[in-house]
């Protein structure tokens, strides 16, 4: 196995962040500073460290969702110590435990954490079209034409973004975006995306002129919010990690 991939499996870093690793000279095999990226190990019998630290591969990945709150950062460490969703998931209980993509500090709902970096890898990649369901509530009356707009793709700054699923949904829908009710001259509108860029339905809304008061994340690769208070977590089923494979 390579070793960027070996250490991607055993939850050190993703494959990316493994080769910098390598790059930077921080991994050793065997005793040896490994910078090549095509470095062959063989797991059984290699003794691999990164900063001096042993790396064994991980059997038994870990699997959580987090019900994120607002007011925290995604990020497991923030320079500037402020709230961050690192202080609401086990990391000491589960070391190498990481975010799987982000969610804007104002936005709530399902955030996914795992330990297996080639699973993250696979379900951020754009080729995997993963979708990602979110409510909003937006600012004004959304029109059919306005729905027809996301539906046939916006034009952002990055460039032409994927047509998107979408409809206005009923206060009942709403609750987590609009808990006491969808106010008049506010819509409540379900958007399904299958890409993932930086504050892409804001970014979609606003260009629309509809900019978004209220963001929440209820599905995300199949996976709903079951069973998890808000700012709680918990581990995934083995169903679910089925769904994600
Ligand atoms: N799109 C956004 O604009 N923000 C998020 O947090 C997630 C998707």
């Amino acid at each position: 196995m390579r070793l960027q991939r070996f250490l991607a499996r055993a939850g050190v870093a993703s494959r990316r962040g493994s080769e910098d690793l390598m790059t930077a000279g921080r991994v050793t095999v065997n005793g040896l500073v490994a910078t090549e990226l095509g470095t062959k190990v063989d797991v059984d019998r290699d003794h691999i460290e990164v900063d001096g630290v042993p790396v064994k591969l991980n059997q038994g990945a870990v699997y959580l969702m987090l019900y994120k709150p607002t007011g925290y950062l995604t990020t497991m460490s923030d320079p500037q110590e402020r709230p961050c969703v690192a202080d609401l998931v086990p990391r000491n209980r589960f070391p190498g435990l990481f975010p799987v993509g982000r969610l804007d500090r104002d936005t709530t709902g399902l955030l996914l954490f795992t330990t297996d970096g080639d699973l993250s890898q696979d379900l951020l990649h754009p080729s995997k079209h993963v979708h990602k369901t979110y409510q909003a509530l937006v600012d004004g009356q959304l029109t059919d034409r306005d729905l027809d707009q996301l539906r046939r793709g916006i034009e952002l700054d990055d460039g032409l973004c994927q047509p998107a699923i979408c409809r206005v949904i009923n206060a009942r829908e709403a609750v987590a975006v609009a808990p006491q009710g969808v106010k008049p001259g506010t819509t409540a509108v379900e958007v399904i995306i299958r890409e993932g860029r930086k504050n892409q339905v804001k970014r979609m809304l606003g260009k629309i002129h509809h900019p978004v008061i209220r963001l929440h994340r209820c599905n995300f690769a199949g996976l709903e919010l079951e069973g998890v208070a808000k700012g709680s977590w918990r581990e995934l089923t083995d169903r679910e990690v089925q769904i994600l494979k």
